[in-house]
């Protein structure tokens, strides 16, 4: 929440014009994003324009909901009645203003941390450590950029004793407009490395524009061993306001590090010789940097050494992001036990609403220790609650109590985290999205444990974030107009369709495809509302098409007159997609169709020509580099023929994966990516750039030693000369492990060695050879993923990845997590 204001004082601050009803509506709070709007009444939404969505595209949604009051580029002025408009140049830098006079109100400490390291984790742990003794605000995640620092202003309150924001810049002037938000009092200077030297010059400026953010500090706490950055603030800052710290003699604080056993002990001593001793369980490089700059940063806010000391035992290797994991009965679990605060609450709650629906919405809370009285945070929690309409809450601790008085959900209230843990049953979830968020002292890790689903027996793990990865890795070699069709045919690649196709549409792809018209149907059923192309539709589908908004290839004469006759018939339109035959002799409309095909289409009223495609042969490989070049030539003059007699101009595409790596410049108006999204790369020219999204794991069932001489399953195939170790894995090729990899073709990783298959693969079941390893049963063996690549695997039985990964069994248990 924000200190009240009207649209009048936030015109004045914005130097915004007002457009519409000069109102007196208090706002209190300030909203970008239209899925967070919790107090519609009270709430200002200013409409950002970002790389991938306009704010402004929003406004007639929130009215809807009752925002009445929004910020707006001049650019985007328009009416609508009764609403206030408040017009600015930019509305970025207005949203910075606002944060800036929010500021003005805050008279406690502000601790601002930058570098190019750690900035985040000291953040975050020195928030921890104040925590012994003040209550503290800080930037939730890692908000630390233009946008993010202004947001994190916001949460700042009046009880709030202490606050510690972190701050990035990713290019020069960046760091004068968070200096002017932010206008710390104290500040941390992490250290310099890499991260964006392409927006610099050089280091040198790199650390100048950073230090812009402590222009006007009291203090400046930072480690002189970084030569580049002791130079350039030796240069620039009053050295009264520095306090230094490094392994040598000479600066404030002097450290020696002894690395123990579990852990190391911190000794700092002071130029007056005194000193104090710390421990920390953490023992590598980077953390005890950090945790030297937050033990500096507490001592220098007076906190005594046995509160830090105190606050230092806690704290936990910080992962920022939000993950997602596999629960027990078909539940997913979003991880977020190191979450203490509203906005962190908030952020969890949307990252909730991303994911796929399941039966149940289920939150999981402790007691928010950060956030002065329960009076002024449960009935945010509970708005929040009802927002994002959670089914079931659970909640921990004494004050959280307070909820049930404002919540008339189902909600069960226990003391203590233990007390939790004996009261739950893993049967009470059933197939739920549940949210687990508490505060440290909770130790919520332990419900993690008790949810989160244990592997046996074989799954495929499916890693979303790897799939965000490669999306974005594709796109950036795209024109930012350039559609993005994904090819979610055959289960998405054996990865599982509706959960790849709800991910892929929070990621902005713009259409799928798949081939049959009952996979475009389940996608429906389940929710997806991305255009779908079908690209082998049978006739007995037709109704479905029109049913379930799908949209058909087109791919012959034949076809094209069944199709129009049945949506005449039925008074139906539908889209439809031309698919041209330029070599790939598959299906498709050939040179000689054309002139017909021209005629039909210009006596059709049911059918809409959506997109004009053709697909390459042969685009990953560079031998059929000039055969891929005549296909698209070609199809540059069908589809040209085909235009001249449309009134609307379709989308054309060509590229399949390796044609968007090797003809980025056929892109035409969309491509269609389907191998690369899984991570594999069919050139070879960016096998490292892309991230393998699924890893095959099954568990060791039993291990056997064997007599010289015995053999190893059907038909004596496995010969141990010299006796050995067998283990038997519960995968066959009934699930999708090729009966290829008998003998030795294939292998699988245990504990990161070679076990290579000994014998013939059988259906449900396969020997592997260990001996001199190791191995014991329910050990994890990988089938592939990361260490393992499909290409190399496919090589060694004579196929492509292509067949490996749409093998696997829908028997195999898929798991989707996000890291
Ligand atoms: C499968 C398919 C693609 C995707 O090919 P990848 O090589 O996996 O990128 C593109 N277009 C059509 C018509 C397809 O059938």
């Amino acid at each position: 929440m924000i200190q009240s204001l009207n649209p009048d004082q936030i015109a004045a601050i914005t130097s915004g014009e007002i457009v519409g009803p000069g109102v007196t509506t208090a706002i209190r709070r300030i909203a970008i994003d239209s899925r967070q709007v919790i107090d519609s009444a009270h709430t200002l939404f200013v409409a950002l324009k970002g790389a991938k969505v306009d704010g402004a595209r929003f406004i007639p949604d929130l009215i809807a909901q009752g925002v009445s009051v929004f910020l707006i580029s001049k650019t985007e002025k328009s009416n609508f009645p009764g609403i206030t408009l408040i017009c600015v140049e930019d509305t970025k830098v207005a949203l910075q203003k606002l944060a800036e006079y929010q500021r003005s109100f805050f008279p406690n400490p502000l601790i601002a941390v930058t570098g190019s390291n750690g900035k985040t984790i000291v953040k975050e742990w020195l928030g921890q450590v104040l925590s012994e003794r003040f209550l503290v605000a800080k930037s939730p995640k890692s908000y630390n950029s233009q946008v993010g620092v202004p947001l994190s202003v916001f949460g700042m309150e009046g009880f709030h004793q202490v606050a510690v924001m972190e701050a990035g810049v990713s290019q020069k002037g960046d760091m004068k407009a968070l200096a002017g938000i932010l206008q710390p009092d104290l500040g941390i200077f992490t250290n310099i490395g890499a991260a964006h030297d392409e927006g610099f010059a050089d280091r040198n400026e790199k650390i100048k524009e950073k230090l812009t953010l402590f222009q006007k500090v009291k203090l400046l706490i930072y480690c002189s061993d970084h030569p580049e950055i002791n130079e350039v603030i030796r240069q620039k800052i009053d050295p009264e306001k520095l306090i230094s710290w490094s392994d040598r003699p000479g600066a404030d604080y002097t450290r020696s590090v002894k690395i123990l056993e579990q852990g190391a002990r911190i000794i700092l001593m002071k130029s007056d010789l005194s000193t104090h001793t710390f421990f920390t369980q953490f023992s590598d490089k980077a953390s005890l940097e950090n945790v030297t700059h937050v033990i500096i940063a507490a001592l220098t806010l007076q906190l005594n050494p046995e509160q830090i000391q105190q606050g230092l035992q806690h704290l936990k290797p910080v992962d920022m992001r939000l993950t997602l994991k596999a629960g027990i009965n078909d539940c997913s679990l979003i991880d977020d036990t190191y979450n203490n605060d509203l906005e962190g609450l908030r952020i969890a709650l949307d990252f909730m609403k991303m994911q796929r629906p399941k039966s149940r919405k289920i939150l999981i809370i402790s007691d928010l220790l950060q956030q002065g009285s329960p009076d002024h945070w449960c009935p945010e929690v509970v708005n929040l609650i009802q927002n994002h309409g959670i089914d079931w809450v659970l909640g921990v601790g004494k004050s959280i109590r307070a909820i049930g008085d404002q919540w008339k959900g189902k909600i069960d209230f226990f003391e203590t985290t233990q007390e939790m843990l004996d009261g739950l049953k893993p049967e009470f979830f059933q197939n739920d999205l549940i949210l687990v968020t508490g505060a440290r002292a909770f130790g919520f890790e332990s419900v993690i444990n008790l949810l989160q689903q244990r592997i046996h027996g074989t799954v495929l793990e499916i890693n979303l974030n790897a799939l965000t990865h490669n999306f974005n890795f594709i796109k950036k070699r795209l024109h930012p107009d350039t559609k993005v069709m994904v090819m979610v045919k055959a289960f998405a690649y054996g990865g599982g369709a509706v959960e790849i196709s709800n991910h892929l549409q929070t990621l902005g792809a713009d259409y799928l495809a798949v081939a049959y018209t009952d996979e475009g149907v389940t996608l429906r059923q389940h929710g997806i509302k991305l255009p779908i192309m079908v690209m082998n539709p049978l006739e007995e589908s037709f109704h479905l098409l029109r049913q379930f908004d799908l949209e058909p290839v087109v791919f012959s004469l034949e076809f094209f007159k069944k199709l129009n006759r049945w949506c005449f018939e039925q008074d139906a339109a539908l889209k439809i997609h031309l698919d041209l035959d330029t070599g790939m002799h598959r299906l498709g409309f050939e040179a000689g169709d054309l002139a017909e095909l021209r005629i039909e289409l210009q006596h059709t009223k049911n059918l809409k020509i959506a997109s004009i495609y053709t697909h390459l042969v042969g685009s990953d490989e560079q031998i059929h580099e000039e055969y891929s070049r005549e296909q698209l030539e070609n199809f540059q003059h069908m589809k040209d023929s085909i235009l001249e007699v449309l009134d609307e101009k379709p989308l054309i595409h060509a590229l399949n994966s390796g044609g968007i790596i090797r003809f980025p410049e056929y892109q035409w108006d969309m491509v269609r990516l389907g191998i690369g999204l899984y991570g594999i790369e069919v050139t070879g020219n960016h096998d490292s750039a892309l991230k393998s999204v699924s890893t095959l794991k099954t568990t060791v069932s039993q291990v056997k030693s064997l007599a010289p001489g015995e053999t190893v399953g059907y038909s004596r195939k496995g010969m141990m000369e010299k006796g050995g170790k067998i283990a038997t894995l519960p995968i066959g090729y009934a699930d999708g492990f090729d009966r290829r990899f008998s003998n030795g073709k294939g292998y699988v990783l245990i504990h990161g060695k070679k076990a290579p298959v000994i014998g013939n693969v059988c259906m449900d079941m396969v020997m592997v050879d260990v001996t001199g390893m190791a191995v014991r049963t329910g050990d994890e063996a990988v089938v592939y993923g990361q260490e393992i690549s499909l290409k190399e695997l496919s090589e060694r039985i004579g196929t492509i990845p292509y067949e490996l990964l749409t093998n696997i069994s829908s028997r195999v248990k898929r798991v989707y997590y996000l890291d």
